[in-house]
């Protein structure tokens, strides 16, 4: 524990990466408390309902070097930054990787820390920005022992006053380099009386003068009125970013208003993303799914390897000689990129480029990328600030289906598509679940269903979502058992996606407390979602109440669920591991015909759901991972994504 006289300055939980001894190990990363204390960076075994435990570790915040960022691509991560420390810059050092569990918790303790350390003699000049995995450097490939690539963002200033920051930018709008800092004088206003490099309410991850410029990387068609239309590759200017998913910007005409965040990217980082072909993140199956869709020869995508991180890997369509993918490392050699010893490019473009012209070693050479690759993903709502829809505004189309809570509809909010969810009234405690919308809203990832806001003025009300034109997971896999169920690759595929939205809810501390693949849907392109997150807490059915109910869904039920009724982003990993069972088997009730009473036994004497014919061995250790009745030692669903990307890679 922190001792007595020690001042807890900052408390979080946060996951730290294992500081493995091997270099071989694979990342492995621990939900952690964190607390920060004038002296030490302490941090305690525990999860977010029993709170801290025993202690872990600590950092002696004099022995720090380094407190900066981590680049995304080094583990495929948002939000991770790093201490760096030892006895001396030139002896050997350890780095502590930390992820934040938001981009405000991810600024604040940068900042803290940095207001800690600012006083420490051995500040370094340099660090790396990537993370040092398989003994190389993801950010300058060189071996361990290279010397850091990366100048640092702030130092030390001999007069330091810990806390005080000045701007990135000096006094002429010129870059400088972030210090500790007595406040230098004022220069004049201008007539906005605004400082000359002052934006309004910017916040950034240091202090409060940057200017923000971002590129649209999608064309954004605003639905209300206030918001801005966004242009792709156009510039805008920030104003305000202080809510995580609408963003108050401007455009080249002074134009201002609001417009999603996930449609932009700062300038600065924008890499790749400017491209057409370059799809991120997407897997080999979301690759192939593609461009097989479009037959087209040459038709071809980047996307980040999902074996080296931070290298590349190109997907090519070619008829000859029969229809394929085919996939290829684009590696590296200092700073040369090259598909074959043949074409060498510094850059990736350059690399694309110049195989439109030559296929230099490749099946065909490169022509297009696909006309619906990149798709824009949802928003975060219909706009800023908006989770009330008109009914007026719907146009309700044909029925989609009927669940627990009523008929849905397929349906059109001005021109975009939506489903609707009409809700038997005395279904659902209203009143409650109405405010929890608003916060619903807010939650945007490409693996949940979005919530769009709700009709709640009249009944019976409505749930506004988006649309997936392949309905319910459940029945999706039972009609095409026949084609899909020896696709063990597509089916991990499958799984890989739920566990990333449930990665994402975890990470906002969302518990879904009802996953299973009747509450998964599938749409364009092979992706799937989760829906419902969250809409059991609402549900006003004795039957479905508590796990003694007829309703309730006992064979996704985790041990402590059972028990106690506790339910925590780990009772949904258990969930997670039936929904696994359920994807492997093509859509097979889990336990079968057993009764809910039978089914409590067999969980609570340790028997698990047997192997599904074919289903790797691999992958089947990874359901029985998930149906660990230690809470404690059941992997999250971060570690989930890591286990399964590894079976993937192998
Ligand atoms: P639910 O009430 O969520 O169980 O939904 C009942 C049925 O409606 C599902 O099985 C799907 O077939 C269909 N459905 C629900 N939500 C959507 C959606 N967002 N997009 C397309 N179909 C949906």
């Amino acid at each position: 524990m922190a001792s007595r006289n020690e001042e807890v300055l900052r408390e979080a939980f946060m996951t730290k990466r294992s500081q493995n001894k091997s270099p071989f190990t694979p990342t492995n990363w621990k939900d952690r408390w964190f607390v920060l204390t004038p002296h030490n960076l302490i941090y305690y075994d525990g999860d977010r309902n029993s709170g801290r435990k025993r202690e872990k570790g600590r950092v002696d915040l004099s022995k720090v070097w380094a407190v900066e960022s981590v680049e995304y691509s080094a583990f495929q991560k948002d939000l991770v930054f790093q201490l760096v420390y030892g006895s001396t810059a030139d002896t050997e050092s350890v780095t502590l990787y930390i992820a934040a569990s938001s981009a405000h918790d991810h600024d604040d303790w940068l900042e803290h820390i940095r207001s800690l350390v600012g006083n420490n003699t051995n500040l370094a000049e340099v660090f790396h920005k990537g993370a040092l995995l398989r003994n190389q450097w993801s950010c300058c490939r060189g071996p361990k022992d290279a010397v850091a690539c990366t100048p640092v963002t702030w130092t030390r200033n001999n007069n330091a006053t810990p806390g005080m920051l000045c701007p990135e930018v000096d006094r002429s709008g010129r870059p400088r380099r972030y210090c500790y800092d007595q406040p230098s004088p004022s220069p004049p206003l201008n007539q906005d009386n605004m400082l000359p490099y002052q934006v309004p309410g910017v916040r950034t991850a240091f202090g409060p003068y940057r200017k923000k410029i971002v590129v649209a990387i999608y064309d954004y068609n605003p639905t209300e009125i206030g918001d801005l239309p966004l242009r792709k590759n156009e510039e805008y200017e920030v104003l305000q970013d202080a809510e995580e998913n609408w963003w108050r910007m401007r455009n080249r005409n002074g134009e201002e208003g609001y417009a999603p965040s996930n449609y932009v990217k700062e300038k600065a980082s924008l890499g790749l993303q400017q491209y057409d072909w370059y799809l991120g993140d997407a897997t080999r199956q979301r690759a192939e799914f593609i461009l097989k869709r479009e037959e087209k020869e040459g038709c071809f995508v980047v996307r980040n390897s999902t074996t080296t991180t931070g290298m590349y890997t190109l997907s090519v369509y070619s008829k000859q000689p029969t229809p394929q993918v085919k996939h290829y490392h684009i590696k590296r050699e200092g700073d040369l990129y090259y598909l074959s010893q043949s074409i060498k490019c510094r850059t990736i473009p350059d690399l694309i480029f110049k195989h439109k012209y030559n296929p230099g070693g490749l099946c065909t050479r490169l022509r297009s990328p696909p006309t619906h690759g990149r798709q824009p993903p949802t928003t975060a709502g219909i706009s800023h600030d908006k989770w009330e829809i008109d009914p007026n505004e719907l146009n309700l189309l044909e029925e989609l289906g009927s669940g627990q809570f009523g008929v849905v509809r397929h349906g059109k909010l001005k021109c975009m598509d939506v489903a609707v969810k009409m809700m038997k009234e005395g279904t659902m405690s209203e009143e409650a679940f109405i405010e929890e919308a608003k916060v619903m809203t807010q939650l945007q990832h490409t693996n949940l269903v979005q919530l769009y806001g709700v009709c709640s003025r009249h009944r019976p009300i409505y749930i506004v979502t988006e649309y997936l034109r392949y309905g319910s997971l459940l029945l999706y896999l039972r009609q095409k058992e026949k084609h899909l169920i020896t696709c063990s690759e597509q089916l991990l595929d499958m799984c890989l996606q739920v566990c990333e939205g449930m990665a994402y809810l975890e990470k906002q501390r969302f518990i879904h407390r009802d996953l299973a693949a009747r509450n998964c849907l599938v749409g364009s392109q092979g992706v799937i979602k989760v829906g419902d997150f969250g809409l059991a807490r609402y549900v006003v059915d004795d039957e479905y109440a508590g796990s003694g109910g007829a309703k309730f869904p006992i064979k996704w039920a985790a041990p402590e669920v059972l028990n106690y009724m506790r339910f925590s982003s780990k009772s949904d990993v258990w969930a997670f591991g039936v929904l696994m069972w359920e994807v492997f088997t093509c859509g097979r009730m889990p336990y079968g015909k057993l009764r809910n009473a039978e089914v409590v036994d067999r969980v609570q004497s340790g028997q698990v759901l047997e192997r599904p014919t074919y289903c790797p061995e691999t992958v089947y250790e990874l359901m029985k991972l998930c149906w660990t009745h230690d809470v404690d030692r059941r992997p999250s669903f971060a570690d989930m994504r890591c286990q399964i990307v590894e079976i993937q890679e192998a």
